[in-house]
């Protein structure tokens, strides 16, 4: 079955050019052609009402068994098993409302996220694609000990890539360094954890199965043992340096800051007060390392952290309009989202380009004018299918 989009305005290409006048044409899940209006005959054809066509929106960065509330951890420590689960399910829903068509899981109690993305993948249920790690691997006793699989020494590291890959994992998740929320005491957020060694042989062993490695690093020294050992992104990296940035040019890493989650966590009201003093000391250097490398040659995603403390589930734009404030680019800020984002997946995903999965949105107005006009979501589609249609 083939289908066609008509009367739209297309964000078209890596460089998200505005087109007029076109068509686009997708089946079996794939962006098929974009041609100059015709009259030809598809099998479902779609009115866009003169809106705006972006790629489906990408979150680097999430974790869909969480709530956003104010302390997500004693939620599901209270819910459970099975409410996570349905909580998990309900989530990928209204990513998609969101127009957000991809996110990538990087922690999840009990693999969930593995079983959610599996049954959508199958068909079993309608979310977004889900690229993710289940359980993260941690030094035992390291950030976020309720969703890890505990690796110590190289033998254990090993096993647990292993273990993960054999689960169904689609990236592999590593605790270089301690975190802000999660644990009343005894973490820090500048502590360098999983030693160079172990990162390496996690590393080495996922790039054999084609697992990109997604990297928690906030100190320094977490930044530095995670290049060296080839991760593939560095998920927040408050403590960027120059020493550190010429690293990750030169070993081609990408950059998810996650500015939005550690403004909520120092401001939010509600959030247990051990998380909010320690975002509150280290917030004003990210922003400070966000403003000087941003420009840098590395590529550069959005992710949100959605689930965590006051980030809601479609935070992915509060996210794009926190790094706005400093690239000041309505067009660059909304490629770290779509094409750079899908880059970084190494997915033919985030662009709106023949061949690539036909994830798409229509607004009714043009983002590129205003990034507020993302909250303008009209229609999506998920892999050629229609997931959300406005009443
Ligand atoms: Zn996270």
């Amino acid at each position: 079955m083939n289908s066609v989009i008509r009367n739209i305005n297309i964000l078209y290409g890596a460089e998200l050019e505005l087109i007029e006048d076109h068509e686009i044409w997708f089946e079996n899940g794939v962006i098929s052609e974009i041609a100059p209006m015709s009259k030809e005959k598809s099998d479902y054809e779609i009115d866009g009402q003169d809106g705006y066509l972006i790629p489906g929106l990408i979150d680097l960065h999430v974790h869909v068994i969480w709530d956003g509330s104010e302390d997500p951890v004693s939620m599901t420590e209270k819910e459970g098993y099975e409410q996570m689960l349905m909580r998990a399910v309900s989530n990928g829903h209204h990513y998609l409302e969101h127009g957000i068509t991809t996110v990538r899981d990087i922690g999840s109690i009990d693999d969930i996220s593995i079983h959610v993305s599996k049954a959508i993948r199958r068909g079993v249920i309608k979310g977004p694609e889900i690229i993710t790690s289940g359980k993260t691997l941690t030094m035992t006793g390291g950030h976020d000990p309720f969703w890890a699989n505990f690796v110590d020494g190289k033998d254990a590291a090993l096993k647990g890539v292993r273990e993960q890959i054999y689960k169904g994992a689609t990236v592999i998740k590593i605790s270089a360094s301690g975190g802000v929320y999660g644990r009343s005491e005894g973490e820090s957020a500048g502590q360098s954890e999983l030693s160079l060694e172990e990162m390496t042989i996690i590393c080495d062993e996922a790039h054999k199965f084609g697992l990109d490695v997604a990297s928690h690093a906030i100190g320094r020294e977490s930044i530095k043992n995670s290049i060296l050992a080839g991760v593939d992104t560095i998920e927040h990296g408050h403590y960027m340096d120059d020493e550190l940035m010429d690293l990750m040019e030169e070993h081609k890493v990408a950059w998810n800051p996650t500015l939005f989650v550690y403004r909520q966590v120092a401001e939010h009201q509600g959030v247990p007060e051990y998380a909010r003093k320690k975002a509150k000391d280290i917030v004003k250097i990210h922003d400070a390392a966000f403003k000087k490398y941003h420009k840098r040659d590395i590529l550069i995603g959005a992710g949100s952290d959605a689930g965590s403390p006051g980030v809601s589930h479609h935070a992915l734009k509060d996210e794009i309009y926190a790094m706005n404030e400093t690239i000041q680019d309505n067009k660059e800020t909304l490629k770290t989202a779509t094409v750079t984002a899908g880059k970084i997946l190494k997915r033919e995903k985030g662009i709106i380009l023949e061949g690539y999965e036909a994830d798409l949105v229509i607004l009714k107005d043009n983002p590129l004018e205003n990034l507020e006009h993302l909250n303008t979501v009209q229609r999506v589609f998920a892999r050629g299918e229609s997931v959300f249609k406005i009443n």
